[in-house]
Formats: C-alpha cells, structure tokens, sequence
C-alpha cells in the first residue's frame, strides 16, 4: 500500500509563531509515526501580501525546528494553470456565477441590516453572506460594471451545487471547535455561493487548496481548528470535481495569554525570535505541549 502522505501548508505573509510550530510539528511527527511522506506547501496567492523573504524565513524556521521535507516544494503561485483548469470544469457543469459586488458594498448592505435590526446571515467565519448582485442596494451601479465588462469574482452557485453533490461527510480524527469529531455532516450552505476566484487573484483559498491536495496525493490534512467549517467546502469542491477525500484532523490552536488565536505580527511567540534567544527545539516543542519527538 502507498505511504500516507502529509502536508504542513503556511502562507508565506509573515513570520511563522508558535501556532504554525504546533501545527508542522503534529504534522511530521504524524508522517514519521505511520511511515508516511512529509510535504511542504508554500499557499502564495495572494500576491500582494506573500513575500520571498518570508517564504525564506519559513525554511529556515521548519529547518530549525528539526523537520525535513520533501524536494521539490510546491509553490501554488506557480500553478494558477491548475486552478484555472478546475474552474473550467465547475463552469462546464453550470456552477458558477459572475458577481460584481464588492466586498464593501456586501459588508456595508450587512451593517445597515444589522443597524434597522434585520439582521443579515452570516457565514462560520463571521463574514456577511453574499445575496446576489441584484439583492443589493447598489444593483443598479453593480449591474452598470457587469453590463461595461469589468472584471468580476467567480462564485459557486451553491444551490445548484448542493443538489449536484447530495450530502457529504467527511472522517475526522481531531475536533471541531465543539469537540466533533468521527463521521460529520458536511454544511457547505453555511458558506453561501462561495468566491472560488477574485477579481485580481484567478483562484482562492478553498480552490487551490483542494486542487493541491488531490495533485500532491494527500491522504491526512493535519491543520488548525479554525480551518474546521471549511473543510465542508473542500468536502464539496472535492465531489464535484471527482477528487479522492483525504482524512481530516484538526487540532487545538495555540493561545495568547488573552485568550486570542496568535497572529503573525504579535511578539513573543515568533518562531526566529524564540530561536535568536536561545529557544531549542525541544523547548519549542514544550512550549506547543509536544514531547520529545519520536527516535527514528
Ligand atoms: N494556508 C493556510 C494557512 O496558512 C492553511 C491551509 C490548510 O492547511 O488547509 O492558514
């Protein structure tokens, strides 16, 4: 039988913290304690905020944290052919939308929802769903952009998507934010039509990811809890482009003294200051909750 493959994912916008050590670490060890490969995967899209010297930074930090990896590391800003490739199925099949609205006039329509005590739907992550051009108060000057060609963002028509797809589980060996775990029901309709393109990056976070994972043949995705609704999006990209489901695992995150996920920015956690001070990889690996790692 092959050998199980897992991937560690970060996106190259700012310095690695202990919350990506948490999450790299769990993801090697995992790879050495069932025989499996190791993968690296540098999540670059979004050209205007990924930077090489971060992606330098990310080596060397994996690097000093004792893991090794597999060469050559997959770049996903070096395969937006791939991505384009998947889009084009899901609009051969009649499951995508153009839409026009910006992510302004979706939040501003939302707050001014809120504001009357309507109330507007929102989507696991907090963001305002989108209701369609139309349904906007800005449709008229909305449809005047799509009527002069401007460029527009790809969405998945969920509607027809969900009754394409059916329904859909996914095997989860972590926990979700309330303790789910084994067989759970995928709700990609939380996410409304999702953007699966922008107007200035030809893919998205859920495209690439579920597109990359398949190509590379990854058979655990070992990652944060925050990412847990999402994978209920990946779960339905994945029927409707015939994709094989990988094994999830989602893992706690690591918090600050305040109780808040870590950020890229907030000292005192950053994996290249720790190491500048002394840290050594087992003492990161303490700090994160892991023990030693295994001999091998
Ligand atoms: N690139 C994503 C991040 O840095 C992780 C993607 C994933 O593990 O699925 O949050």
């Amino acid at each position: 039988m092959a050998p199980p493959v897992f991937r560690f994912a970060p996106s190259p916008n700012g310095r690695l913290h202990l919350g990506h050590a948490l999450s790299a670490l769990l993801n090697f060890d995992m790879a050495q304690a069932a025989g499996g490969r190791f993968l690296l995967r540098i999540e670059d899209i979004d050209l205007s905020r990924c930077r090489p010297e971060y992606e330098a930074s990310i080596l060397e930090d994996l690097a000093g944290l004792g893991i090794r990896w597999e060469e050559p590391v997959r770049r996903q800003s070096e395969h937006f052919d791939a991505y384009a490739a998947a889009l084009a199925v899901l609009d051969r099949a009649g499951l995508l939308m153009r839409s026009y609205a910006s992510r302004r006039e979706i939040a501003e329509a939302a707050r001014a929802a809120d504001a009357a005590g309507a109330g507007w739907p929102r989507d696991p992550d907090g963001a305002p769903l989108f209701p369609g051009d139309a349904r906007l108060p800005a449709a008229d000057e909305i449809a005047r952009r799509r009527d002069g060609g401007e460029p527009a963002a790809i969405r998945l028509d969920m509607g027809r998507a969900l009754s394409v797809a059916g329904p859909l589980t996914w095997r989860e060996t972590g926990a979700g934010p309330s303790g789910e775990t084994g067989t759970i029901a995928a709700d990609p309709a939380a996410w409304g039509d999702v953007v699966l393109a922008r107007k200035e990056t030809p893919t998205s976070y859920h495209l690439s990811v579920v597109v990359d994972d398949a190509l590379q043949g990854v058979t655990h995705v070992v990652r944060g809890r925050d990412l847990f609704h999402s994978t209920a999006v990946h779960r339905l990209l994945q029927r409707l482009l015939g994709l094989p489901e990988p094994v999830y695992h989602h893992h706690a995150l690591v918090l600050d003294e305040t109780g808040e996920k870590l950020s890229k920015s907030r000292g005192g956690t950053v994996l290249a200051d720790l190491r500048a001070g002394g840290a050594t990889p087992q003492d990161i690996r303490a700090m994160v909750g892991l023990g030693p790692p295994r001999a091998t």
